[in-house]
């Protein structure tokens, strides 16, 4: 079984209202007039006047996810005697880079096979999504994700993979554009069996043969 993901979480279509409650807004605009003013701008001229509150209510959504807890997502499962690999495909995401605080932005691919435990489909993505709502760096959310399944699902075998383009190194930096990252985390039988790990590999790159989406 697999299914391709939801929609772009970086678009109009699943933006939430972020939980401003947690984040100190203002604390985050005197920071930006900072800035502004120490790379040499007038924060007071007018086409700057409302940017550190627009940027301050954009680090609230980015960072919405420190608030929030990705387990909850895993705990609505149903029971069924399904034991071969369940796959979600090109679950888009945009995380923060925490060391440039820029984003990075791409896909991932979460197969699982279940050990009695069986998540509904969406729940991956939301996990993906709270995951990334974070200051991050992408093998650590990779991590991340599979220990969450491993955890909350006791599942046989957890394969996480990420593709994602980082903006710190396509717009500042070594400047190349098109470069894609791609980090692994493979558990349980993924790990310890080669030809599981091949048939999740086959199923993620290897065309359209398994695919309903
Ligand atoms: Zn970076």
């Amino acid at each position: 079984m697999s299914a391709t993901g939801p929609e772009d979480p970086c678009g109009a279509t699943s933006s939430q209202p972020a939980p401003h409650s947690n984040v100190d807004l203002a604390r985050i605009e005197r920071a930006v007039r900072e800035i502004l003013a120490a790379v040499g701008e007038d924060p007071d001229r007018e086409g700057l006047l409302e940017t550190p509150a627009r940027v301050a209510r954009m680090y609230a959504e980015m960072f919405q996810g420190l608030h929030q807890d990705p387990a909850v997502h895993l705990r609505k499962f149903f029971h069924e005697k399904y034991d071969e690999v369940v796959l979600v495909r090109d679950i888009r995401f945009c995380s923060m880079c925490e060391h440039h605080l820029l984003p990075f932005t791409g896909v991932a691919h979460i197969g699982y096979v279940p050990n009695g435990k069986v998540l509904g489909l969406s729940k991956l993505a939301r996990v993906v999504e709270t995951v990334a709502r974070r200051p991050q760096v992408q093998e650590r959310m990779t991590e991340q994700i599979a220990n969450l399944l491993v955890d909350e699902l006791d599942a046989k075998g957890v394969a996480v993979i990420l593709e994602a383009t980082h903006a710190c190194m396509t717009i500042r930096g070594i400047r190349k554009p098109g470069s894609m990252c791609v980090t692994s985390a493979m558990k349980g039988i993924f790990r310890s069996h080669l030809s599981s790990r091949s048939e999740i590999m086959q199923l993620v790159y290897g065309g359209g043969k398994y695919t309903t989406g």
